[in-house]
């Protein structure tokens, strides 16, 4: 990875608890992919496709931010300051200063960033009723409510780089005590998780195919090129640390492995979570 600038270039919009909320160019481009996508699903006779897909491009963008914020300010309260808040083309991620507050704490901030997404569904589902049959409204809080829930799940699975993986870590250091633990086999179901991505969508193409299928494939292909590079990366760093502790005869947890895929190294200097953040933008710390 090139060497990186002090903060992530970008347009600062807002400061939360003394952090930057930084939006990039490429976050842009999601905005309009977004707004073309959703704009001729989501287009009604008495509502342009432009703007609906502007309003779900918002929605998207508020339920990513939420997420980090979820992260960020749960760090925060764990004694982790927030460095910045990104959004970016492939999510968001949030870097933090500071030192790590154990495994708990790290599974605390890790769970937080998929948890503000339900919280914030939840909040749709309470404000639906009071927008029901108010266009554009009714339709853009439903979309915001998929749209939270699908983040909060899709950040779930239990798969390098996704919260969901770190928190199988974290989880699993807490139980054991042992840092990385379960690594290895987090790395097979990740790689396992990507053949399933790929071909589930390689069929739907099959059977449905069009440009709506070329999409999904698309997008498919990108999270399962994540999911396998995030899963092969925790397979070789497990080989790797088996056999660092395999020498180490003091008894010790042995030293800890390079930067695996955005896990352990976050602990320590931040916790990137984000929304299926490519391998590439996940260097681990961002100092
Ligand atoms: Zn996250």
């Amino acid at each position: 990875m090139h060497t990186e600038p002090r903060r992530t270039p970008g347009l600062v919009v807002a400061r939360v608890a003394g952090a930057p909320v930084v939006l990039t160019w490429s976050w842009l481009l999601l905005v309009v992919v977004v707004a073309l996508v959703y704009g001729r699903i989501l287009a009604r006779p008495e509502q342009s496709g432009l703007v609906m897909g502007l309003l779900a491009a918002l929605a998207v963008s508020i339920a990513v931010l939420v997420h980090e914020l979820g992260h960020g300010l749960t760090g925060a309260a764990v004694g982790l300051r927030p460095k910045e808040f990104v959004l970016t083309f492939v999510g968001g991620h949030t870097a933090f200063d500071g030192t790590g507050r154990g495994p708990w704490a790290a599974a605390a901030v890790t769970a937080a960033g998929p948890a503000a997404n339900l919280l914030l569904a939840g909040a749709g589902l309470l404000v639906a009723p009071l927008v029901e049959g108010v266009s554009p409204w009714a339709a853009a809080v439903d979309v915001a409510v998929v749209m939270n829930v699908v983040l909060a799940l899709f950040n779930l699975v239990p798969a390098l780089p996704l919260d969901g993986g770190r928190l199988w870590l974290e989880v699993a250091e807490g139980l054991t005590g042992r840092p990385l633990a379960g690594l290895r086999p987090l790395g097979v179901l990740g790689c396992l998780l990507a053949l399933v991505v790929v071909g589930a969508a390689v069929v739907l193409f099959v059977r449905f195919g069009g440009w709506p299928g070329l999409i999904v494939v698309a997008a498919a292909a990108s999270a399962g090129a994540t999911l396998w590079s995030g899963g092969a990366q925790a397979v070789r760093d497990a080989g790797r640390l088996r056999r660092e502790r395999g020498r180490d005869t003091g008894g010790g947890p042995g030293p800890r492995p390079g930067p695996v895929a955005g896990t352990d190294t976050d602990r320590h200097t931040g916790h990137e979570g984000d929304h299926g953040t490519a391998p590439d933008a996940d260097p681990g710390p961002r100092t």
